[in-house]
């Protein structure tokens, strides 16, 4: 086995978390992270078939296991009592699940309230005509579109059943509606690696960020891994031939890093959980649409939070299960790709846990 990258990185010691900030309120790990980013999947099934991301036949959930519209409104208020700030949506395609609008409808009150920051969405922008004007009036105003490439007949190879100008008329409304669009790319050795400037030049001629993530081994796909597996650093070395790139402080909040590229006076943000620790800082937790949730994207441990919820209409056993999980949440992950068997690190899918 040839581990590519595994740098997960140092904390501060637990033992001196409570120097890290005076604010001793809200959800904080062992190691002093204040845990309030939730990423939340509502669904797992899609209306595309990226190759990185999902076989092309997929078994997808039973229905009865996913948490209903109502569960998924109780599990992300309970999160913002514990003092959740931020909220993304995602799935699987989130904008697919039947009667999604209802639930950005209800978890506006708590935009309104104060109580809650920011209310995001990943998408891959297919739904985007029908549902952008709804998700502006629920109080959405940043979105991530994730998008390959800008040529058609790639972006149907990439996505295997999506269809590129739909996107972009996706985005089009999302940005006439008044939401700020981020464009999300894989950098995909052989496949889009030759295009990742025009894209950058594209997104930011209309006032777009862009980012650049690495693929993650995440689930079996019907692929090999280490043939998609580009470094960002190879990405960045390119692209600094043509241009002038800066680090800038800039958050989001997520676990980009970002650059400012002086030529194009746009940001280029970089996601690099396989050559890069992003664990130190790392503020969130992601929860599967059916309620498992994850501490940390690279590793098994998980809890249930389906169960305890279910079992009583008060939130105080769900509460408790949320408080033993974050006391669980590893200082970083472990993602490898196994060059001799292509097996995935983690064997559940982007699709199931979120992206
Ligand atoms: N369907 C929505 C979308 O595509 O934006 C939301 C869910 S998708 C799982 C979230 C993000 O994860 C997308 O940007 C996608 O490109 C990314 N993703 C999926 N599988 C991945 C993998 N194995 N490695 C890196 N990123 C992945
Ligand atoms: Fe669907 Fe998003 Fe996965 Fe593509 S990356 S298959 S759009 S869930």
């Amino acid at each position: 086995m040839t581990v590519i990258e595994n740098d997960a990185g140092a904390p501060k010691d637990p033992e001196h978390a409570s120097d890290l900030s005076g604010d001793t309120s809200g959800l904080i790990d062992p190691f002093g992270r204040h845990v309030n980013y939730v990423r939340i999947s509502v669904t797992d099934r899609c209306d595309f078939r990226c190759v990185y991301c999902m076989a092309e036949n997929m078994t997808f959930l039973p229905r009865r296991e996913l948490l209903s519209l109502e569960e998924l409104d109780r599990l992300c208020s309970t999160f913002i009592e514990c003092g959740v700030k931020k909220l993304r949506i995602t799935g699987g395609e989130p904008l697919v699940r039947k009667n999604i609008m209802s639930l950005f409808e209800n978890l506006s009150r708590h935009l309104e309230s104060g109580q809650l920051e920011e209310l995001l969405v990943t998408t891959n922008g297919s739904q985007l005509k029908t549902h952008a004007a709804g998700l502006y009036k629920a109080g959405v105003r940043r979105i991530n579109v994730s998008l390959d490439t800008l040529n058609a007949d790639k972006f149907h190879e990439i996505t295997r059943w999506g269809r590129l100008e739909q996107v972009l008329e996706g985005i089009k409304y999302a940005e006439d509606a008044g939401i700020k669009v981020k464009i999300n790319t894989v950098a995909l050795k052989g496949v889009n690696e030759h295009e990742i400037t025009d894209m950058m030049e594209w997104a930011h001629d209309k006032g777009m960020d862009y980012t650049l993530i690495e693929t993650m081994p995440l689930g079996d796909i019907d692929g090999d891994r280490t043939d998609q597996y580009l470094p960002l650093n190879t990405v960045r070395s390119r692209l600094e031939e043509k241009y002038t790139l800066t680090a800038i402080p800039y958050k989001t909040g997520g676990p980009a890093r970002y650059l400012e590229v002086k030529e194009t006076g746009g940001r280029l943000g970089l996601i690099t959980p396989m050559t890069h620790n992003f664990c130190e800082s790392c503020n969130r937790v992601r929860v599967t649409c059916t309620g498992e949730m994850y501490m940390c994207l690279g590793q098994d441990d998980k809890a249930d939070l389906r169960t305890p919820m279910r079992q009583s209409e008060s939130n105080e056993a769900l509460k408790t299960a949320i408080d033993e999980a974050i006391a669980r949440k590893p200082k970083g992950h472990d993602f490898i790709i196994d060059r001799e068997n292509g097996a995935p690190a983690v064997s559940r899918h982007m699709s199931v846990t979120g992206g």
